[in-house]
Formats: C-alpha cells, structure tokens, sequence
C-alpha cells in the first residue's frame, strides 16, 4: 500500500512551484487529485506529468480563491469527482513585490491577505465538514519569514504569520473532529516565480550564505515535508509550523 491509496487531496496553487511538486509527490504515493489554480493550462500541464507518471487522471477546478465560490466550488468539485476529501494543501500566492511598510499599497497588502489568509479561510470553511467524514489533514505553506523579518516585506511576512495563527487556532478547533492542520514555513525555494524574481541571484546567494546547509531549496524538498504531515505518520502532530529553510532563519 502507498501512503495515499484512497486518498483524495486538494491543492491550490498546483499549476506551479511547490503546489505543483506537492501534487505530483501525492499522485506517486497514490492520491487523487483535484488541482486548483486560477488559470487552467498550468493546472493541466500538472494533471498531464501526473498520468504520465502513472498517477490517477486529476480533477482541474479553477478560480480566484480571494473570493469565497472558487474555493467553495473547488471543495464541491472533489465531492463530486471522488465523494470524498482526506488532505488540503493551500500552496496558492504569488510572491510579492517588495517595498518598504510607508510605500505599501492599500491595494497589494489586501491581495496579500487575500490570497494567503482569506483563501485558507474560505477553503477550510469549505472543506472541514467532507474532511471530518474521515477525519483528514490540512498542510497551508507559509514561510519562514513568519518569524524572521527582511526589509520590505512587512504585508507577506504579516500575512504569513496569520497562516501559522489561524492553523494553531484550527488545530485546537477542528482536532476533536479527527482534522489535523499544520503550516510549512520554507526559506528561499527555487521555483519559476522567485528565479524570474528581481535580484535572484544576488537574494540566492545571501540565502545561500546565511543558511547552515548553503543553498535554496527545491519543491520537491517541500514536497516530501507536506506529504509527510499529510501523512499517517504525522498521525499525532496538529498546530505545528516546520521550517525547512536550510537552517537560515536560526542561524
Ligand atoms: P508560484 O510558482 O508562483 O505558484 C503559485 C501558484 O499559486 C501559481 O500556480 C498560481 O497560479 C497560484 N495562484 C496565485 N494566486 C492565486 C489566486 N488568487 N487564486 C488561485 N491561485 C492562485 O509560487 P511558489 O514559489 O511555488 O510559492 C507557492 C507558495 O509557497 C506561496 O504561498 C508562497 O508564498 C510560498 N512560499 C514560497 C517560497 C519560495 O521561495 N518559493 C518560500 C516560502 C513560501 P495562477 O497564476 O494560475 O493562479
């Protein structure tokens, strides 16, 4: 038996980055998947390398997920789909465009919240009642930056430190019902999104140089840690934040 044989999770932001690592390591231990985003050729692109990898054919739900019906309707697609729900990984962001507190936009620090905060909530309203028919497990992705600061990105690394919040607040709600929640927190990882970032070279070195294992991550290193507190063996962890930042944010 795989880990996720019978399993059905939803993840968001699967078109690419991380979402997209996490949803092909799921499908290889078994999982089916329905695959959110809000633009349908990346998510399609996903669904295609998971059956060409042997994995079950993946559901495709697309939409804005600042706003409540795309994670409504995305939660209903599973039911539909597969009748059930096991895991929710919420990978979807964008990275953020970096500018000190007093220049920050009313308009970018909201989309932030949106997108990182709001999105969780609405997806987990969603989702708890078909996740507690089993009793399942939520992994949202935040950052190390929840608890280390770097100029300029005071709204993501606010907005990321509600995530780690919310999921210690909903491991206490929602662990009667059998639902465990946890947050990732990484450092630098290289994805599409930070490599065509401004400065990436220059932000991959001083990473590099400050964390103990001297490099940026990959997504499947993510992978591997969501698919583990999504996981039977993390059967007895809820309301924890891992780090997986190479060692930058302690040293
Ligand atoms: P990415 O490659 O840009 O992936 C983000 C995905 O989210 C995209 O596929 C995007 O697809 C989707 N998305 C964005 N806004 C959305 C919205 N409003 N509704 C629905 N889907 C949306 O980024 P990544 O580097 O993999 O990052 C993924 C997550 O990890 C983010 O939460 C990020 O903050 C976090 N993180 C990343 C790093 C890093 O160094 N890469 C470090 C720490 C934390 P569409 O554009 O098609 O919607």
């Amino acid at each position: 038996m795989a880990r996720f044989d019978d399993r059905v999770c939803l993840v968001t932001g699967a078109g690419s980055g991380i979402g997209a690592a996490i949803a092909r390591r799921l499908a290889r231990e078994g999982a089916r998947l329905v695959l959110c985003g809000r633009r349908e050729p990346p998510l399609a692109a996903t669904a295609a390398a998971i059956a060409a990898g042997g994995g079950a054919p993946a559901v495709i739900a697309t939409g804005d997920l600042a706003d409540p019906a795309p994670a409504a309707a995305a939660v209903a697609h599973a039911k539909r789909a597969f009748g059930r729900l096991d895991g929710l990984v919420h990978a979807a962001g964008d990275v953020v465009r970096a500018d000190a507190l007093a220049t920050t936009r009313d308009a970018d620090w909201n989309t932030t919240f949106d997108v990182h905060v709001r999105a969780l909530q609405y997806l987990l309203r969603a989702a708890t009642p078909l996740l507690a028919e089993r009793g399942g497990a939520i992994v949202a992705i935040a950052s190390n930056l929840a608890r280390i600061g770097l100029p300029g990105l005071a709204a993501y690394s606010a907005a990321k430190g509600a995530v780690t919040s919310l999921v210690r607040a909903l491991a206490v709600e929602l662990g009667p019902a059998g639902i465990r929640v946890n947050a990732l927190l990484p450092g630098l990882i290289e994805t599409g999104a930070t490599r065509s970032a401004p400065g990436w070279e220059a932000n991959a070195r001083g990473f590099a140089a400050r964390a103990p294992l001297r490099r940026v991550g990959q997504p499947d290193e993510v992978a591997a840690a969501a698919a583990f507190l999504l996981s039977d063996d993390a059967a007895f962890i809820t309301g924890t934040g891992l780090v997986i930042d190479g060692g930058a944010s302690i040293s």
